[in-house]
């Protein structure tokens, strides 16, 4: 045990892990909403997030995040070594929302190591860590929007003007639309234009 309570200062991931396991353990594994839930507080994720605002949030984790050009069917990936920890995105965004959706994915992969390592897979082998890291993702964006739809409404509830009040809500109710279908639909906008590149390339 001092092996592990001293590893998790290096290693904020597997500290979060643990504390995952300590609360979770009799209902073992969570569900990925709920693994979502406790990652969006742990954390600190947001709606929108610059891939600044991404690198250093990660930093504070103890994981290095870099955008590079990847091969067009990569998303990106993640490496784990010691201590060591490294996500690489694609710089390219083909679809809006896709670097924040990436980066949940690739911790969600990395968070499933963790629980390996402390002996509480939460995937089984019949089962596809990439599926769950898909799932995880789109929950965790859709609970980050979820967190902050209080203060935008109450931000737009304090314009003065009845119809600069009124173009808020519907800017919000679009917005929130727009995010949610975004949260959803993300991986078969990915693939639809992915094939569509696909084909173009194999006929010429
Ligand atoms: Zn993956």
């Amino acid at each position: 045990m001092k092996l592990l309570t001293d590893g998790t200062i290096n290693n904020p991931l597997l500290g979060f892990c643990l504390a995952v396991i300590s609360r979770h353990a009799e209902k073992w594994p969570p569900t990925e909403q709920v693994l979502a839930d406790e990652f969006v507080d742990w954390f600190g994720a947001q709606s929108l997030m610059t891939p600044t605002a991404m690198r250093e949030l990660c930093w504070m984790k103890g994981i290095d995040l870099s955008f590079i050009a990847l091969p067009p069917e990569l998303h990106g990936f993640n490496c784990s070594f010691h201590d060591k920890k490294e996500i690489i995105i694609s710089e390219h965004e083909m679809v809006p929302f896709t670097h924040v959706h990436t980066l949940f994915h690739e911790l969600r992969e990395m968070l499933e190591h963790a629980f390996v390592e402390l002996g509480h897979a939460t995937v089984t082998p019949k089962q596809s860590l990439e599926v769950k890291a898909e799932e995880f993702a789109m929950a965790a964006r859709m609970e980050t929007l979820t967190r902050e739809l209080p203060a935008y409404i109450e931000m737009v509830g304090n314009i003065e003007k009845n119809w600069h009040r009124y173009f808020g809500y519907a800017f919000l109710i679009v917005f929130s639309v727009v995010y949610m279908f975004s949260c959803v639909f993300l991986p078969q906008f990915e693939d639809m234009i992915s094939e569509a590149r696909r084909q173009r390339y194999v006929r010429t």
